[in-house]
């Protein structure tokens, strides 16, 4: 039986419209295929060897939840997860988990914070906060070989900006995206895939939520040759009916 070990970042502070969601969608997900899966949640504090796990995840929070992680994550925890990253482990970061992976953070109100580094990106607030659903389309993953159409909900004042060795994960169809301005949506790098879309992320997106199942079991079982298919009845129609009302 195949094993899937799941970290769930700063559950308590970073857990903004309904990020637990992703957590759940890569754990059943995984548990209808027969696969064991544990999720730890590490918070401040805590001790946190990036080895014990194949999946890491990071939700998204206020400024104010920002501010209160910052030095658990920059002294504590950073080398660690800077570590992980160089050495390829899958990361699911969203919104504030984004931008605490990039360098730094302007507030909207003025106050600079100093984030991990860990991604060349960084993120300037802005008085009017990006509201809303959205849908955008990543070359990353395909859909029957065509981009995959992802649907989401974001509600962020940061605008994140990319350097030159991250690539968005996509092109924003729907809404605003990292900065509302470049037409573009989240961030990769390595095996750390990130977004300002929330918790309805991966349980309305099922091809993501199984390409980073599949590339964490890829890591850990060598033999590993994917995931049997499943029918998504209930998260296809969900995905296909915001499609249907962004996009017309
Ligand atoms: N504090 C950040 C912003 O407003 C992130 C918000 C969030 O995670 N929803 O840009």
């Amino acid at each position: 039986m195949y094993q899937l070990k799941i970290c769930h970042l700063y559950p308590d502070l970073l857990n903004t419209y309904g990020d637990m969601g992703n957590i759940l969608a890569l754990k059943r997900r995984a548990q209808w295929r027969n696969i064991d899966v544990t999720v730890t949640n590490v918070t401040i504090g805590d001790s946190f060897d990036s080895e014990e796990y194949d999946i890491i995840f990071l939700g998204g929070g206020q400024d104010y939840e920002q501010e209160i992680i910052q030095n658990d994550v920059l002294l504590q925890k950073g080398a660690e997860i800077k570590n992980a990253v160089e050495g390829s482990k899958v990361f699911l970061c969203i919104c504030g988990g984004y931008q605490l992976m990039g360098k730094y953070y302007k507030t909207w109100d003025g106050k600079e914070l100093e984030y991990l580094g860990a991604l060349d990106l960084w993120t300037i607030g802005g008085k009017e906060r990006m509201i809303g659903n959205i849908v955008f389309e990543s070359g990353l993953i395909s859909d029957n070989g065509s981009p995959l159409k992802i649907v989401g909900f974001e509600n962020h004042s940061g605008r994140t900006y990319l350097g030159d060795n991250v690539r968005p994960l996509g092109k924003v169809l729907s809404g605003n995206g990292n900065n509302g301005t470049d037409g573009f949506e989240g961030a990769v790098y390595k095996n750390v895939y990130c977004s300002y879309s929330h918790g309805s992320l991966l349980p309305k997106n099922p091809h993501l939520a199984d390409h980073l199942i599949s590339m964490a079991l890829k890591q850990r079982y060598n033999e590993f040759e994917g995931l049997t298919l499943l029918e998504d009845e209930f998260e296809n129609a969900a995905r296909i009916t915001m499609l249907q009302r962004l996009l017309k």
